[in-house]
């Protein structure tokens, strides 16, 4: 463990909304516990209030009246963001291009007056914590996207915030840059320690930064949870859909068995239940002979998607579902298909309203 763990803030939003100036309604009052040291993610499409509720755990926007911040149990609802101890890092990096990395990155330290020998001995530490040994005398400007990202993450830690907050870091990166800096920013934020939110609207960086994962849709909070509860039990059709790929099914119900077009398939289901809305994640079906097989089907289209291929395959007469198989299954267009999924890979989605 590194010597920077352990300096994280637990934080609580209780009843924050946000109403804009304008009558925008942002942010539907909203309760949200984060635990020392958690990386928490807040996920959703463009608009449905993550960048606000990033600014009111900041200070840099107040919630409606009622609503309070608390780090630690502190109310902070009316400390100014320079008195919070956060550390923030946006997609569009905001660090002064004219500027060293160096200086970048202890410009916090020296605002608040620590010696320059000291000031000095930080930054070296955190040029080696990201990665950009080598580049400390550049100037911003000289420097890639990624590696002003990593100077920015340096910048926002330096002060050794209680809280760190992202918005969208890696959005402005091409998509194999990205991936890496995940990777690394996965490890660097288990190194610190720090009780971090991140913001994005990219399902694949949040299951893999998240310890938890808050699903927004439209000011509200859709679900919460960790990344394995919200992709494999989401609480409606929403979350299902956003966090993946999912086939979502209406059919009726006979006998603890889904009626589908091309056959029956066993859930798990109260007794009572007569029609359900399901969801079944493409790679959780198998392709089975026909003997060991709860649905059959026609392959409508085959693609290759790299580590696997995408099926889709309709059933007496319409579309039935979208199968994720290994490349080594055969299957060509206009074959006939068994198919065989397990009962518990079946989630009924309460109904919508
Ligand atoms: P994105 O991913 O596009 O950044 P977001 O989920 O972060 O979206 P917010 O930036 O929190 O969404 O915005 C939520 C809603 O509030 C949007 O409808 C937005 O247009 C509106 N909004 C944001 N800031 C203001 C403002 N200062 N005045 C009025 N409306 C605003």
């Amino acid at each position: 463990m590194s010597a920077e763990a352990g300096h994280g803030a637990s934080v609580r939003i209780e009843a924050c909304g946000k109403t804009f100036v304008d009558g925008t309604r942002a942010l539907e009052p909203a309760t949200l516990d984060i635990a020392r040291g958690e990386t928490l993610v807040l996920l959703g499409p463009s608009g449905c209030g993550k960048t606000t509720m990033l600014r009111i755990i900041a200070g840099l926007e107040a919630p409606d009246p009622g609503g309070r911040v608390l780090f630690d149990s502190k109310d902070m609802t009316a400390v100014p963001i320079e008195r919070r101890n956060v550390g923030m890092v946006f997609q569009s990096y905001a660090l002064f291009p004219n500027m060293t990395v160096a200086d970048n990155i202890g410009y916090g330290l020296k605002i608040r007056g620590m010696p320059d020998k000291e000031r000095a001995a930080r930054v070296a530490e955190l040029v080696a914590l990201t990665n950009i040994s080598g580049l400390e005398n550049r100037r911003i400007d000289q420097l890639s996207g990624g590696q002003r990202q990593r100077v920015a993450l340096a910048r926002a830690v330096a002060i050794r915030p209680g809280i760190l907050l992202l918005d969208e870091p890696l959005t402005a990166l091409d998509a194999a840059l990205r991936d890496r800096l995940r990777g690394e920013l996965n490890r660097l934020l288990r190194a610190l320690g720090i009780t971090t939110i991140y913001v994005t609207h990219d399902q694949s960086e949040a299951m893999e930064l998240g310890d938890r994962v808050v699903v927004m849709q439209k000011g509200t909070i859709a679900q919460i949870g960790t990344p394995r509860e919200i992709y494999f039990t989401p609480r409606s059709r929403f979350v299902a859909e956003f966090i993946g790929a999912a086939n979502i099914v209406e059919a009726a119900i006979e006998d603890g068995h889904l009626v589908l077009p091309g056959g029956r398939q066993p859930v798990h289901c109260d007794g009572d239940m007569s029609a359900a809305v399901a969801m079944i994640r493409p790679e959780t079906i198998r392709v089975a002979a026909a003997k060991d097989a709860s649905l059959s089907g026609t392959i409508d289209s085959v693609s290759f998607i790299g580590d696997r291929q995408r099926l889709v395959v309709s059933g007496a007469s319409n579309r039935l579902l979208t199968v994720d198989a290994p490349n080594t299954v055969q299957a060509r267009p206009g074959e006939r298909i068994g198919l065989s999924i397990s009962p518990d890979a079946v989630r009924l989605l309460p109904p919508e309203y």
